[in-house]
């Protein structure tokens, strides 16, 4: 018999690469920061769940392109599914290829869409935070100011679209976020244990992996949930 997780596992498997400080990614900058902070200073293997979980959103995201290519759908042109990204600030770089991302043009405008899976998109009652905040990276750095999240459930590829207006206010907070976590990694100190600092955030450690490491150095309290 053969075994096919162990060949989806084999399959999937990419060996990690340490991470250079001063060379960062737009994909990291949604997370919490003390958390990219620890994968720079203490890199771990991403579990295999894990990476088939991002595997699928890889899948459905290919879906997504192919419906917005279809000639079924002629009220949408695709102008492009990857964007290169690279952008010097101070002394560090934020660079990568962004394929979550996918360009289009709808009634002659061209609009950012960023693809999320979700588990259950019932759930998803708003754009997520942490999503927009890549999403207004990315409508800054192209000049594309137009911008949408479109959520699609795993289980059925029903989905949801929710417009993200452009605010170059919080787009520089986000550039400056980079420059507090290169400032962070220069001085070896970590940051702040931020997405334990409210109820609408914390959910995000229970999927990380420095979640023992993190609350072993500091643990719960009145102002660190
Ligand atoms: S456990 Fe939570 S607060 Fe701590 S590093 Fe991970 S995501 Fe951040």
């Amino acid at each position: 018999m053969i075994d096919f997780d162990k060949m989806i596992d084999n399959h999937l498997y990419k060996e990690n690469k340490p991470k250079e400080i001063g060379r960062y990614y737009p994909s990291q900058i949604g997370s919490c920061l003390r958390k990219v902070w620890y994968s720079y200073k203490f890199p771990m293997e991403t579990s295999p769940e894990l990476v088939k979980i991002f595997e699928l959103g890889n899948i459905l995201h290919d879906f997504v392109v192919k419906v917005l290519q279809s000639e079924k759908n002629p009220d949408v042109e695709l102008v492009s599914t990857e964007l290169p990204f690279k952008q010097e600030y101070d002394d560090f770089l934020v660079s990568g290829r962004i394929d979550n991302i996918i360009i289009v043009k709808a009634s002659g405008k061209s609009i950012l869409v960023e693809v999320k899976s979700t588990g259950n998109v019932d759930f998803v009652e708003d754009a997520m935070p942490h999503n927009v905040v890549q999403l207004q990276l990315y409508m800054h750095v192209t000049g594309i100011h137009n911008g949408i999240l479109l959520y699609v459930d795993k289980r059925n590829l029903k989905s949801k679209v929710f417009s993200v207006p452009y605010s170059e206010e919080e787009a520089v907070k986000i550039i400056n976020r980079f420059r507090a976590l290169h400032k962070f990694l220069k001085a070896g100190v970590p940051p702040d244990p931020e997405a334990r600092e409210d109820k609408k955030t914390v959910w995000m450690c229970k999927y990380c992996e420095y979640r023992d490491k993190c609350y072993g150095e500091i643990p719960t309290s009145a102002k660190w949930l």
